[in-house]
């Protein structure tokens, strides 16, 4: 059978958190990093996650990546596309949400699609068009001060309308909280009004959800749809859409994974307000910790091989910790000496050096915190793929890379995910 939905993650934890989503609806869901190899058999899966690591990249080459990931899906006949980005709407004005949304609607031919980043186990939520991180508007939230993509407005029609070229609309939480007919119904409305406009224009409709009862009629409401762009929170209705629309049965769910054995790391380059404390809470409970400091990096007192002359002594006698992560006042500090991209991209290639150096000195377990800082490890380590096991945290499951040499047990943690003691949790959870 074809496969029932291919996505296309604009970041490798969003994927994980996708497939993680995935696989707890008993969809047989593998992650690919990049499009899956020409002769990688999909057989026997419902759904594939392909990670790309477009959200900050120019949007003309992140439009290019999503669209060579639809190819490849489209290959494989498949019956539905997912766009999955952050549910707190990570993105700067210039994209990179609207325009891979705009570019997946023209390839796919359609003139409708939703986008529904609302999460409401995390804390994301939204309302009248609006994100709330818990109980603060998101450009209240600490996602204002994100590092390279700092949210300052929380009106998701606006924030889309600034990026896509489509109409942008609402379906409000009155119609949502209707039921799946009603949900319906409204994302038939805009694409009345578009098509009475004459100008073929495509329309996306933000659609409010702040339950999981609110994604589970809005996913029963999109089985049809072609694209469904989103957080991981709006496919957890797929599933049952799938079996009560399509007949069909379902086989997958997350399997037991190989266990694997090796010294352990804990790689940190997220600087958001969750990460922060936990690598407080894992230094002060006695982790060997290493701070990398942007500043030492970049006139050389630091660098990936002062950091591996630190952490090879250490390596089995416990998990060692490198992080970047620092509060907002010194992010700032360090972007107004380095530039913000440069400094994001210093950090992320010292942690692509040091999992190289990691893995070859031994290293099997990591943890990596942060969606970019993740994209840059699992590249370096050349995965092409990943097997997702049982959930860490919400948003977060263990994984095991697939196909390559040496097998690696991963965990992928996007920024703002995880309790306070997520480091040593995963490690306890993983294979
Ligand atoms: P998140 O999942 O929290 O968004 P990311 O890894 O996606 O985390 O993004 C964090 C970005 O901040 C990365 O590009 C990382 O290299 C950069 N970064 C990490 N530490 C610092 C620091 N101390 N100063 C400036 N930038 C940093």
């Amino acid at each position: 059978m074809p496969l029932l939905l291919g996505a296309i993650a604009d970041d490798y934890t969003g994927a994980t958190d996708l497939a993680n989503t995935l696989v707890k609806s008993g969809l047989a869901t593998v992650q690919t990093i990049g499009p899956p190899d020409p002769g990688q058999p999909l057989d026997g899966l419902d759904a594939v996650v392909v990670a790309l690591k477009s959200r900050t990249i120019p949007a003309d080459e992140a439009v290019a990546q999503s669209l060579a990931a639809l190819s490849r899906l489209q290959a494989d006949g498949v019956r539905q596309v997912f766009f999955k980005y952050c549910s707190t709407f990570d993105s700067t004005d210039a994209g990179n949400i609207g325009p891979i949304a705009d570019a997946l609607m023209a390839a796919l031919d359609t003139r409708f699609s939703l986008a529904c980043p609302a999460f409401p186990g995390a804390g994301r939520t939204v309302y009248q068009g609006h994100l709330f991180v818990q109980d603060r508007l998101l450009s209240e939230s600490s996602m204002r001060d994100h590092p390279l993509t700092p949210m300052t407005d929380a009106d998701l029609v606006r924030v889309l309308g600034r990026q896509s070229t489509a109409r942008v609309g609402l379906v409000p939480h009155g119609e949502v909280a209707a039921g799946a007919a009603a949900i319906r119904a409204a994302f038939g409305r805009p694409a009345a009004d578009a098509s009475n406009d004459g100008g073929g224009r495509r329309t996306i409709a933000i659609v409010d959800a702040i339950s999981d009862a609110d994604l589970m009629a809005i996913g029963q409401a999109a089985g049809d749809l072609k694209l469904i762009t989103g957080g991981s929170g709006v496919a957890q209705g797929l599933a049952d859409t799938y079996r009560a629309d399509l007949a069909v049965r379902l086989t997958g769910a997350a399997g037991a994974l190989p266990a694997v054995r090796g010294p352990e790391a804990v790689l940190s380059g997220s600087c958001s307000a969750a990460t922060n404390q936990q690598v407080a809470r894992a230094e002060a409970a006695g982790m060997a910790t290493l701070r990398l400091d942007p500043l030492a990096l970049a006139d050389g007192r630091q660098s990936a091989d002062t950091v591996l002359d630190w952490a090879r002594p250490r390596l089995g006698a416990g998990p060692v910790l490198v992080a970047a992560t620092a509060p907002p006042e010194a992010v700032q500090a360090v972007q107004d000496r380095l530039g913000r991209d440069a400094a994001g991209a210093l950090v992320e290639s010292t942690f692509a050096d040091l999992a190289r150096a990691l893995v070859a000195a031994g290293v099997r377990r990591l943890v990596v915190a942060g969606g970019e800082t993740s994209g840059a490890v699992v590249n370096a380590l050349a995965v092409r793929a990943l097997t997702i096991g049982p959930e860490i945290a919400p948003g977060v499951p263990a994984t095991v890379s697939r196909g390559g040499d040496p097998v690696l047990a991963l965990t992928l943690k996007s920024g703002n995910f995880g309790g306070p003691d997520f480091f040593a949790d995963a490690l306890a959870a993983m294979p």
